[in-house]
C-alpha cells in the first residue's frame, strides 16, 4: 500500500491487513481508506505480501467502489516516473487515478429519475384511461413507454427533469403517478459532457506522396515487436494531423486504442473537432479546462472501452485506454508538456516510456522538433519521417525581417514598422485575416517614472508590475497575480510623470483599432480566455470570418489552422531571445517558425513580417531562411560544449527561504558538493540567486547539477537526506526539478 500522504518520510510501501468482509474487493489499483497515524487517509493498493513477521499491521477500513484505477503495467510506469523525476510514489500514483477521485471530491453524477413500476401493457392501458382527464400524466407514461420501446428494457428510466420536460408535465404529475405506484423513483447516472464543437464533416483527403511514405514508415515500425518511436518532422501545414488520423484508424482496426497529446489548451477545441469528425463519439477529451466532474466522466468512458481514442493535454498520457496501440505527441517540442508541480514529469518523455511498456507505437510530431528528439532521430534511436512540403504544394510564406533600430532612426516611434502597417492595410483591403503576435499580455510591460527612472515593482516578487488598461487602468503582477491601483505620483520621487512602457497585447489591440477603425479585432490571451468556452467561441468566430485581426500571445502562435490568415506579424521577436535559459535560442527559432506557419495555409499565399532588435541572431536568420538543419547544427555545437540536453542531464535544485540570507542555499550546495565529490564528471553550480529572486514574498536560489545519465540524480538523492537534516524547521522549501524547462 502506498498512502496518499505527500511527505518524503513515508514514501515507501506500508502493509495493511485485509478484513474478511473486504476480501474479494481489495485489488491492485484500488483506492482504499486506511488508518495512518491518528488519521484516516487514502491509499493505493500496489501489491500483496504475506503478513510481515513482527510488524503490527492494522486493517484496511474501506474500499472505494469504483476502480481499480490502474493495473500492474500502469503501476510500473508510475514507479518509473517517480524514479526518473525524483518524485514521491504517492504523487506519481495520483496521476493514474480519475480526476478528483482521490480525496473523494467527485464521483459519478446521479439524478433523480423515474421508471415504470407496472408492466408495459398495463401502462399502455393506463395511457388511454388517463388521457381524457389527466393528459399530462398520460404523456408521462407515454414517454416512459417510448424509452422502453427504444430498446432500453423494462427498467428504462428518465431523469425527472428530462421526463417532465418531454411530457410537458409538472413535478406534481410525476408525484401523483408515483404515489399511485404506477411509476417508481430511481436514479440515473448522467455524463457531464464537455462543450461539443461543431464537427467539420469532410471526407478524408487523398494522401500526398510524403504522407503515404510517412505512413509506410509508421506501419513498418508497428509490425516490429519493439517499435521505435517515430519522429514526424513536417513543416507547418504539411498535413501531420492527417497522418495521425490514418495511423489511429489503423490502430482501431487492430482493436487497439490511441492517445493523442496536444500542448496548449488553445489547441484542444480545434484538434478535438478534427478527431471527432472522423471518429465521432469514440473520442474522449481530457484537459484542465473541463470541470473535475466532466473529466471524471470522460475518464470512465475511456476505462470502459467506450471511447478508445483520447485527445488531451499533458495528463492524458495517463488515460486508462485498454489495449493501447498508439501514443501521439503533437508539437512534441512544447514546454507545456512539462508539469511544474510534483511529479515534475515531461509528458512527451512519459509518452515514449508508456508506449514502450505497452508495446505500442509512439509518434512525436513537430515542425520544429526539440533538440532531444532531433538528436535521437539522427542517432537512429527514433525512426524519422519527414514532410518537407505543404499540402497542395502551397508555398511556405516568405519571412521578412524588419530591423527596429532603423525604424527608430527613421523617426518611426510606434510599435508597428512601416512595412507591417503597409501589409496590414493591404491584407484588410483584400478582406483576408491577419494575426499579430506578441508574447506579452496587458497594455504595457511596466510603469516608469520619467523623472527618477523608478519602475514600479511588486514587493512580493521583485518583478515589474504589468500595466493593464482593461477594464480600468490597474497594475498586475504576472507572477503572483496581485492587483494594485495605478499610483498618481512616483513612490520614490513623488514626480507626476509615471508612464507605461513596452507594448503588450492590449496596446497592440488599441493601436490596430485606432489605425483601422473598421477592422474587427479579437485579442486572445490569458485575460480574454478566462471563460470556460472562450476558446471554442474564438475559434468559430475566426472560421466564420467574423474577425479581421487576431492579436494574441503564444496561445495563437501554434497549431491553429485558419485558411484565410495571410499575414502574420511578429511584433517583437526579441521577447524570448534573452531569457536566462540554455534553451532561449532554440525556443526563439521554434516560436518564429511556428507563428510564421499560421500564414498562407489556405488558397491564398501568406507573408510574415518579423520585427526585431537582433536581426543578425542565428535563431532569427535561420527561421527566416527555413534553415532547420543550420539552426540545429549551431545549437548542437552549443549544447555539446555546455553539456546541456541531450548531451547531458541537468538537475535544478530550487531553494526558497523566508529571509534573504544565503545560509540555507549554501548548506544545500555544500551537501551536493560533498556527495558529488565521490562521482566523476558531475558539475555543481551555485548557489546563485534565481533569475526571479523574489516570488510571492519568498527569496529564491538555485543549485545546478550537471552530468551524464543517472549521476546528477544520484548526487541529488544522496544530498537530499543530508540537507533535510541541516534545514529542519527553518522554513526552507527545496524542490528538485529533473530536466527543467524553466530556469526562472
Ligand atoms: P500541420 O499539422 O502539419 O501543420 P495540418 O494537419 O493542419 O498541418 O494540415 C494543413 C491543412 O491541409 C489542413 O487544412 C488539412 O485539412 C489539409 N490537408 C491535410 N492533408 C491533406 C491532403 N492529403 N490533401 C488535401 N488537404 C490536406
Ligand atoms: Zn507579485
Amino acid at each position: 500500500m502506498i498512502v496518499d500522504v505527500p511527505v518524503p518520510g513515508v514514501d515507501r510501501v506500508f502493509h495493511y491487513a485485509i478484513p474478511e468482509e473486504l476480501a474479494g474487493r481489495v485489488q491492485v489499483g484500488r483506492l482504499v481508506s486506511v488508518p495512518f497515524g491518528g488519521r484516516r487517509v487514502d491509499g493505493y493498493v500496489v501489491g500483496f505480501a504475506p503478513r510481515p513477521a513482527g510488524e503490527k499491521v492494522r486493517p484496511i477500513l474501506s474500499v472505494r467502489d469504483d476502480g481499480p484505477y490502474f493495473d500492474t503495467e500502469a503501476l510500473g510506469l508510475a514507479r518509473w516516473m517517480a524514479r526518473r523525476y525524483m518524485a514521491l510514489e504517492a504523487d506519481a500514483l495520483r496521476c493514474l487515478a480519475p480526476p478528483g477521485a482521490v480525496g473523494g471530491r467527485v464521483g459519478p453524477r446521479r439524478l433523480k429519475a423515474y421508471r415504470l413500476a407496472v408492466a408495459a401493457e398495463d401502462a399502455r392501458r393506463l395511457v388511454e384511461e388517463l388521457a381524457p382527464r389527466a393528459p399530462r400524466q398520460a404523456a408521462v407514461l407515454a414517454e416512459l413507454l417510448k424509452a422502453v420501446d427504444a430498446g432500453n428494457g423494462d427498467g428504462a428510466a428518465l431523469s425527472a427533469r428530462d421526463l417532465a420536460q418531454r411530457a410537458g408535465a409538472s413535478s406534481s404529475s410525476l408525484k401523483a403517478l408515483a404515489e399511485r405506484g404506477v411509476i417508481a423513483a430511481t436514479t440515473v447516472r448522467i455524463q457531464r459532457r464537455p462543450t461539443p464543437v461543431a464537427a467539420e464533416t469532410s471526407p478524408p483527403p487523398t494522401l500526398t506522396v510524403e504522407q503515404s511514405r510517412a505512413l509506410e514508415i509508421i506501419a513498418a515500425e508497428r509490425r516490429s515487436a519493439r517499435p521505435k518511436p517515430v519522429l514526424l518532422h513536417g513543416v507547418t501545414g504539411s498535413g501531420k494531423t492527417e497522418v495521425y488520423l490514418r495511423a489511429i484508424a489503423d490502430t482501431l482496426a487492430q482493436g487497439r486504442g490511441a492517445i493523442v497529446l496536444v500542448p496548449e489548451i488553445a489547441l484542444t477545441p480545434q484538434t478535438f473537432a478534427r478527431f471527432a469528425s472522423r471518429f465521432g463519439p469514440r473520442v474522449a477529451v481530457l484537459h484542465s479546462r473541463l470541470g473535475t466532474g466532466e473529466r471524471f466522466d470522460e475518464w470512465g468512458k475511456i476505462a470502459s472501452g467506450q471511447a478508445p481514442i483520447v485527445v488531451g493535454a499533458r495528463s492524458a498520457v495517463f488515460a486508462p485506454v485498454p489495449r493501447l496501440g498508439l501514443v501521439i505527441v503533437d508539437e512534441e517540442h512544447e514546454t507545456s508538456y512539462k508539469q511544474d508541480e510534483s511529479p515534475r514529469y515531461n509528458g512527451r518523455d512519459v509518452a515514449v516510456e508508456r508506449a514502450r511498456r505497452a508495446g505500442a507505437l509512439c509518434i512525436l510530431g513537430s515542425a520544429t522538433p526539440s533538440m532531444e528528439s532531433y538528436v535521437r532521430a539522427r542517432r537512429g534511436e527514433y525512426r524519422l519521417a519527414r514532410l518537407t512540403k505543404r499540402v497542395d504544394d502551397r508555398p511556405l510564406p516568405p519571412i521578412e525581417i524588419v530591423d527596429m533600430r532603423r525604424e527608430m532612426l527613421a523617426g518611426n516611434r510606434t510599435i508597428f514598422s512601416r512595412r507591417l502597417q503597409e501589409e496590414l492595410a493591404r491584407c484588410l483591403a483584400q478582406r483576408r485575416q491577419a494575426l499579430l503576435f506578441l508574447n506579452r499580455r496587458g497594455f504595457a510591460q511596466f510603469l516608469l517614472c520619467r523623472e527618477c527612472g523608478l519602475v514600479v515593482r511588486c514587493d512580493e516578487c521583485a518583478v515589474a508590475y504589468t500595466f493593464h488598461a482593461e477594464p480600468a487602468p490597474h497594475l498586475r503582477c504576472h507572477y503572483c497575480n496581485e492587483l494594485r491601483a495605478v499610483p498618481e505620483r512616483c513612490p520614490q520621487c513623488s514626480g507626476p510623470y509615471l508612464r507605461p512602457f513596452g507594448a503588450g497585447t492590449q496596446r497592440v489591440e488599441t493601436l490596430v483599432k485606432s489605425m483601422f477603425p473598421e477592422a474587427r479585432v479579437q485579442r486572445v490571451d490569458l485575460d480574454t480566455t478566462a471563460r470556460k468556452d472562450a476558446h471554442v467561441r474564438f475559434y468559430e468566430a475566426v472560421r466564420r470570418g467574423e474577425v479581421d485581426v487576431i492579436v494574441g500571445t503564444q496561445m495563437v502562435a501554434k497549431g491553429l489552422d485558419f485558411p484565410n490568415v495571410t499575414l502574420v506579424g511578429v511584433v517583437a521577436a526579441d521577447s524570448t531571445l534573452h531569457l536566462p535559459d540554455f534553451r532561449a535560442a532554440e525556443r526563439t527559432f521554434q516560436l518564429l517558425t511556428q507563428v510564421a506557419g499560421r500564414a498562407g495555409r489556405g488558397l491564398h499565399p501568406g507573408r510574415v513580417i518579423v520585427q526585431t532588435y537582433a536581426p543578425e541572431h542565428y535563431s532569427v536568420t535561420a527561421a527566416r531562411d527555413y534553415d532547420e538543419d543550420g539552426s540545429y547544427r549551431r545549437e548542437t555545437g552549443f549544447r555539446r560544449g555546455g553539456g546541456y540536453a541531450p548531451f547531458g542531464e541537468l538537475v535544478r535544485i530550487l531553494i526558497s527561504t523566508e529571509d534573504n540570507s544565503p545560509e540555507a542555499p549554501q548548506a544545500v550546495a555544500e551537501a551536493v558538493r560533498l556527495c558529488a565529490g565521490r562521482t566523476a564528471d558531475v558539475y555543481v553550480k551555485g548557489p546563485a540567486p534565481a533569475p526571479v529572486h523574489r516570488l510571492r514574498g519568498r527569496w529564491r536560489w538555485h543549485v545546478l547539477i550537471q552530468g551524464q545519465g543517472d549521476a546528477p540524480r544520484q548526487v541529488a538523492a544522496a544530498a537530499r537526506d543530508m540537507w533535510a537534516q541541516a534545514l529542519k524547521g527553518r522554513g526552507v522549501s527545496v524542490v528538485i526539478d529533473v530536466d527543467p524547462v524553466s530556469m526562472l
